[in-house]
Formats: structure tokens, sequence, C-alpha cells
């Protein structure tokens, strides 16, 4: 781990990288592999280590944790590893004709040293699914885990330099303040995930010395249902995906668009599907997540009566449970419906249909994610074209991480820049474009001067070919 306890040490930090970098080392591609085989070996000798850091910072389920948080990080390594070879070879791109004879192509080189700052809700797959991309591409890493997940964090700090180069990838943990300090530096690339007040600042410090940022933010991510869909089957996907982690997952549906006599045909479904997943007692079920500190467990608490309740139970602010909450009826103005949610509470706002529940979203900031449930091919083809949002996915949730081809990523204030996939790779990678052209025979001396009425109308005619 590397230690900073003021701005100096961030300073060295940020040098001895980009010492590193400049040796060359993290260019070649045995380096690359290596370093991608032993993330992966951190990551399964250490199974149990992770797990048990994931349960203390949120209460997540081992289960839950290899689904959502290991499981996709080794897959993300996997396919890194079988691609790379294709990922790094050089791209031949078509020359014009008036050009020839010349030969063009685009090669990724990375891009130095990249600063990942990371949040606490899926502190592990979000902290290293953009070093897999970094480190395939062949960067230099300085990875700041978040400090509200701290056993994450702490077993970042550790394991990370026993496995990985640590010449090449430095952990610090800290804080805001260190998180600025870092800030004040010169990377090559800032990767942040977090909301959008944070996402701001560090746009803001990036812009200072042009350096390109990725911001993986967040906002309210709606979801509508008509009554086209299996309702008993949407609610256990509904379910799924908003009570998933506590309720604490930056996709996660945020609130409910339906009709007044959908969501009553809804409520008890939802019921049914939240006793089935969590047995009558949510706080007993070990499948169940927990708050990550007290300030975000009040800040929920203030929006439990903010509509009529449908599923409720007893809070516990010693363990920072909360059961899983469906509030009906709730006014479109209602607090809960200003923020992002981002815990177990699931309000239902009645809409009138497509053409007021796609009003209510548009007039909104473009969110994350938009979840539709409709069997009605023009009721999706209205959102899908009249509303702008990260992902659109039709009768599922949060499932979009699933296909690693899928680009992840907001738009508008839900963020910028996308990965996953080889998507990681080219977030950390510039694409070079390089033209090789022999200097014999010369076919370009119709551009030099003195131009002539020949040499002008020859281009006149030459570029109107080309374009
Ligand atoms: P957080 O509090 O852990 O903050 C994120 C990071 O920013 C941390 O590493 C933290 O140390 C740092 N930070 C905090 N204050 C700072 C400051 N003043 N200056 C510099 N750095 C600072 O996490 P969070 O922001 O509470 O995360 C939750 C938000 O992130 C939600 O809005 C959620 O939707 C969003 N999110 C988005 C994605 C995505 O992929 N788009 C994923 C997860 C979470």
């Amino acid at each position: 781990m590397t230690t900073i306890t003021t701005v100096t040490d961030a300073v060295s930090a940020v040098a001895s990288l980009r010492a590193t970098f400049d040796s060359g080392v993290t260019k070649k591609r045995h380096w690359r592999e290596e370093q991608l085989r032993a993330l992966r070996s951190m990551i399964l000798d250490n199974e149990n280590v992770l797990e048990a850091a994931l349960l203390s910072d949120l209460g997540k389920s081992a289960t839950e944790a290899q689904l959502t948080e290991l499981g996709i990080v080794v897959g993300e390594i996997t396919s890194a590893l079988k691609n790379l070879g294709e990922w790094l070879s050089s791209e031949r791109v078509r020359v014009p004709l008036a050009m020839m004879p010349a030969r063009a192509s685009i090669v990724s080189e990375p891009l130095g040293v990249a600063l990942i700052i990371a949040p606490w809700n899926y502190p592990l797959m979000l902290a290293l699914a953009p070093v897999v991309g970094a480190l395939a591409a062949g960067n230099c890493v300085l990875l700041k885990p978040s400090e509200l997940s701290p056993a994450t964090s702490a077993a970042l700090a550790a394991l990370i330099p026993v496995y990985l180069d640590p010449t090449a990838v430095h952990v610090v943990e800290g804080a805001a303040k260190e998180t600025g300090w870092l800030l004040e530096q010169r990377f090559d690339y800032i990767f942040y995930t977090g909301n959008g007040r944070v996402g701001r600042i560090v746009a803001a410090a990036a812009a200072a010395n042009l350096t390109p940022v990725t911001l993986e933010l967040g906002g309210k991510s709606p979801l509508y249902i008509d009554g086209t869909v299996d309702l008993e089957a949407a609610a256990q996907r509904i379910v799924w995906a908003k009570f998933l982690n506590a309720g604490q997952t930056c996709v996660a549906p945020d609130y409910i668009l339906a009709t007044a006599t959908i969501q009553a045909a809804l409520e008890a479904h939802i019921v049914a599907a939240i006793a089935g997943f969590y047995g009558g007692t949510p706080e007993t079920s070990p499948d169940y997540g927990r708050i990550v500190n007290a300030s975000h467990y009040e800040r929920l608490v203030g929006y439990l009566t903010d509509g009529r309740i449908v599923a409720d139970g007893e809070c516990n602010p010693e363990t920072r449970f909360i059961p899983p909450t469906v509030l009906a009826d709730v006014s479109r103005d209602a607090p809960i419906m200003a923020e992002e949610i981002f815990g177990p509470i699931l309000p239902m706002v009645t809409v009138e249909g497509v053409d007021d529940a796609i009003d209510f979203i548009a007039r909104r900031d473009k969110p994350l994610a938009l979840y539709v449930f409709s069997e009605d091919a023009a009721v999706r083809k209205a959102f899908l074209e009249r509303t702008s949002s990260g992902a659109i996915d039709f009768n599922t949730a949060v499932m979009q991480l699933s296909i690693p081809a899928l680009p992840f990523g907001g738009v508008g204030a839900s963020g910028m820049g996308a990965y996953l996939g080889k998507g990681t790779f080219d977030t950390f990678s510039h694409r070079k474009a390089v033209l090789s052209k022999p200097l014999r025979p010369e076919t370009l001396a119709f551009i030099f001067p003195p131009y002539t009425a020949r040499k002008k109308n020859f281009i006149r005619g030459m570029l109107r070919r080309l374009s």
C-alpha cells in the first residue's frame, strides 16, 4: 500500500509510477498478461478474505459477492487474456486511390498513468474492473478505493502489492482530503465512479491538466410497467433488481411508473416476491444486505413516510437494517422523487399511460438505466426512440451488466464514457493513426506550389471524388 499523508506523498507516488511507465516495461505484452493472471490469482486465492470484507462492509452474502463482484472481475480478466492479442494488433484501414501507394492503420497505445477512484457500493467490482482494462492496455495505475467500504479497501491495499507489480500499481487508501491531493497531480486518465457532486470536482481537476475522464455516475433509473406482461414474473425480476445489495446499486430501478390499475394489480405480486426471496423476516435472511453507514441509514428512513406502505417492517439502526419497502401512490413532488434513493425503498408513481410516463422521464436528468416491462412492440419502440438513457432493458433490470459486449456507462447527468469488455481496454488506450507512404514515386506533386490553374482544377476534381 502507498500511504499518503501530505500532498508531497501524492507527488512522489505519481512520479514513481511515471518512472515505471517511462521505462517501457508495462507496454510489453507478456507483462500485461502476467499482471492479468496475477490479478486473477489474487481473487481466486483470496475468495474467503474478499467475501468476508464485503460481508463486513455491506452485509453482502457470499453468493451475491460472487455474482456481482468477484465473478464479474474474473470474467473480465479471462476475456482480456483471451482477446489481448487481437486488441493489440494494428487495424488496417482503407487508403483512398488518390493517396496510393500508402499503408494506413490504427494502433492502440497506453495512455500512461491512470487514476481510478472507486465507490463503496460494489467496492471490489467497481475498483478492479477498470484496473483490468488499464493493465491490459499497458498503463500504470493508482487505485483509490472508497473509505466508506473500509474492509474491502484494506483488503485491496494489502493484496494488490503482493500480487501485482508494485512499481506499476499503487493503492492509496483515504477519503476526500487524500483524493484531493491526488487530483492536484497530472494523470493521463482519470476514471471516477460515484456521485455527480464529486464527479464535478473530478472533472474540474482533470480540466486543469486537460486529462481525459470517464465519469460513471448515478441518478434515478425509472421502471415502466404495463398490463401486457405477466405481472408475477415481472415482480420477481423487479424485486431482485431493486433489493440486490439492499438497493445500493447504481442501476437499481429507482421508482415504478404505472397506471393506477396496474399498480393495484402489481402490489400483491411484489409482496409475494419479497416474501419468497427473503422470508417473512428479511432481517434474518443471510441474503439481504445492510445500509453502508449511519448517515445513509438516516437519510433513507426519512423517506419512509412518503407514500402508502405496501410492504415494510421494523428498521434497526444498530445493524443499519431497512426492510424491503414499497410505497404506493407517491406524489410526483415527494422528497423521495427528488434524488437517487440508493436504498431498499421502492416508490410507485401513478401515470396515465405511455405518453405521460415518457414525458415524466424526459423532463428529468437522463438516467443511467431505463427499464420497460411491456410486450407491446409500439410501447417498447416509443421508449427506445423518445427517451435517452445509459441503457434500456425490456422485461429485465440490471442484467445489462451481464453482457460484457454492452457498454456500461451513462449519458448527460448519469455520466460520460462507458466500459466493460473491450470497452475498458479502449478507454485506457489511445487509438493512434499511423500512415506510411514511400517517397518514390512522388504522387503528391500536384499539391506542391506553385498552384497553377491546372493543379487547382485537378485538386477540385480529386476532392469531390474523395468525399
Ligand atoms: P463514495 O462516497 O465512495 O465516493 C466515491 C469516491 O469519491 C470515493 O473514492 C471517495 O473517497 C471519493 N470522494 C468523496 N468525496 C470526495 C471529494 N470531495 N473530492 C474527491 N473525492 C471524493 O461513493 P458515492 O459517491 O456515495 O457512490 C454512490 C453514487 O455512485 C451513486 O450516485 C451511484 O449511483 C453512483 N454509482 C455509479 C456507478 C456507475 O457505474 N455508473 C456505480 C456505482 C455507483
